[in-house]
């Protein structure tokens, strides 16, 4: 095997695996404990809504079935729910394999993919894998995009720039006119894809949707999940909005059952179930208030989220709270995996989540300080 080795490609061998932190069964398995909180993934603490798991068991029956290759029913619901024609709508088994399919399609040896730093893992993963460069830009000082820095990162090799909106792990967004302009000076040669995965969780007024800018900017590229504010981050499901002709490609390229029946019958379910959505963005919202107050009595600095999660600074080595906070049965995200040595990513739970948490995090700054 020695040659089939050697010729995989340097760009994978390159890679890292993605870090998906402990499972709550690992550990607990290592542990010994019994009650864990996991705050690391940013999924829904109030999980799917009761119409969707419903909706899954009685459709359970079905599974020897192979899905519809088209997830018709579902793309018809989401080009009601835009506005848009089905030929603009792309599904995929997460927004992990959308943007994998989509790293494939347009990227060639020695492309340029532009990206905040940090933002999200995988996309320097998909990039590498397919022999792409990353190009990183530190956030600015409020933690949000680059975007003057970004533009002027360009080059005849960019194929992608990506805009994680809210940013993962800082939470951040840029305002609606913020991308509008940048979408305005940049080449439509250059594909603008605009994640986001935590879209229904913004609360700030003036956001950027960007459905209504797809006629304009055939180069636009959205990218949404059922995996947050949905709560089905376990049956892998998301969707891009774009231009038609790229997502006929990416239609050729998929597998053809690529979205499991399951999934796609709970995220038409999903879509209906709107007083569940409520409650989960409400919940949300009042929590992170929860958390800032908390914060800001435990004199720690945070920055302020538009997302499910928010980073706080320990002032702590994060790699060993990270490791003190689990032994305790409480799993948060460290933020020495980004180059944010004493911070912490926690995703905001229930209210009895979030308290644990915070009696925790206390106590170990408490210990450490005496
Ligand atoms: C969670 C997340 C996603 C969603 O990924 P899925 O594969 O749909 O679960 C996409 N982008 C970002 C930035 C995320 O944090």
């Amino acid at each position: 095997m020695n040659r089939l080795m050697a010729d995989i490609k340097d760009g994978i061998k390159a890679m890292h695996r993605y870090q998906a932190g402990k499972s709550v069964e690992e550990v607990k398995r290592e542990y010994g404990l019994n009650n864990i909180i996991k705050l690391a993934s940013n999924e829904n603490p109030l999980g799917p809504a009761p119409e969707v798991i419903a909706k899954i068991k009685s459709a359970a029956g079905e599974v020897c079935l192979y899905p519809d290759s088209d997830s018709r029913d579902l793309k018809l619901k989401l080009a009601e729910k835009y506005q848009l024609p089905v030929e603009k709508i792309f599904i995929g088994n997460g927004s992990d394999e959308i943007l994998d399919l989509l790293m494939t399609l347009v990227l060639t040896e020695g492309s340029e993919v532009i990206q905040a730093d940090p933002a999200f893992a995988k996309y320097e993963l998909a990039v590498q894998s397919r022999g792409g460069k990353s190009i990183k830009i530190g956030v600015d000082q409020e933690y949000r995009h680059p975007l003057a820095a970004m533009k002027a990162a360009i080059t005849e090799q960019t194929k992608v720039i990506f805009i994680c909106n809210p940013n993962n792990p800082t939470g951040t967004t840029l305002a609606r006119k913020a991308i509008i302009d940048f979408l305005t000076v940049i080449p439509d040669d250059i594909l603008v894809v605009v994640d986001q995965a935590y879209q229904e969780y913004i609360t700030a007024a003036d956001y950027f949707d960007g459905v209504e800018l797809l006629a304009d900017y055939p180069n636009l590229f959205l990218m949404r999940t059922f995996s947050k504010a949905y709560g089905l981050a376990g049956m892998r499901i998301g969707y891009a909005l774009g231009n038609s002709e790229l997502i006929d490609y990416l239609n050729r390229l998929r597998g053809p059952f690529n979205v499991n029946r399951l999934a796609q019958q709970a995220a038409v379910q999903a879509l209906t179930a709107t007083d569940h959505l409520k409650k989960c963005l409400d919940l949300n919202k009042k929590e992170k208030n929860y958390l800032y107050n908390e914060f800001e009595k435990l004199e720690l600095d945070y920055i302020k989220t538009e997302a499910n999660f928010v980073m706080v600074d320990s002032t702590l080595p994060a790699a060993e709270v990270f490791i003190e906070l689990q032994k305790r049965g409480i799993i948060i995200r460290p933020g020495s995996q980004f180059g944010m040595e004493s911070w912490l990513r926690v995703s905001i739970g229930t209210r009895e989540q979030n308290k644990l948490f915070l009696k925790n995090l206390a106590e170990l700054l408490a210990e450490r300080s005496s």
